[in-house]
């Protein structure tokens, strides 16, 4: 959640990857708080993978969005600390779509919308693909 969501202009995101039955634990990651982050470095190996977001709620839209794959990025934390983190795979994806927030940008702008698929659509698609294993 980025703070131009909530109507503020504010260079401050935060992120959390919390439980939910598709996500392995090693995806998880604590509440963490950036104030005017910079990526500082990205890979040059992408990902595409699956996004969804409270921007985009009304219609409930996910879709695929290619990215760097890993990235460090600086920023400030609550306590007024400046700190860097390297950050890979769903993290780094996460810290990639709120960067975009802070400059305007929606992940529909960059995703391939041949993927796109309604909440509907998507959790039956999720829920088929935990069948599988
Ligand atoms: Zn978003």
């Amino acid at each position: 959640m980025a703070a131009p969501q909530i109507g503020e202009s504010l260079r401050i995101f935060v992120t959390e990857i919390r439980k939910t039955k598709f996500r392995k634990d090693e995806e998880l990651d604590e509440l963490r708080v950036f104030i005017n982050p910079k990526i500082i470095e990205t890979s040059s190996k992408q990902s595409k993978d699956w996004e969804g977001c409270g921007s985009v709620a009304e219609s409930g839209l996910f879709a695929k969005v290619a990215r760097p794959e890993s990235i460090s990025v600086e920023a400030i934390n609550e306590s007024g600390e400046k700190f860097s983190l390297k950050a890979k795979s769903l993290l780094a994806r996460v810290i990639q779509h709120e960067m975009d927030h802070l400059d305007g940008v929606l992940f529909i702008d960059k995703a391939d919308l041949a993927t796109a698929m309604s909440r509907n659509e998507y959790l039956k698609f999720k829920e088929q693909a935990l069948k599988k294993f």
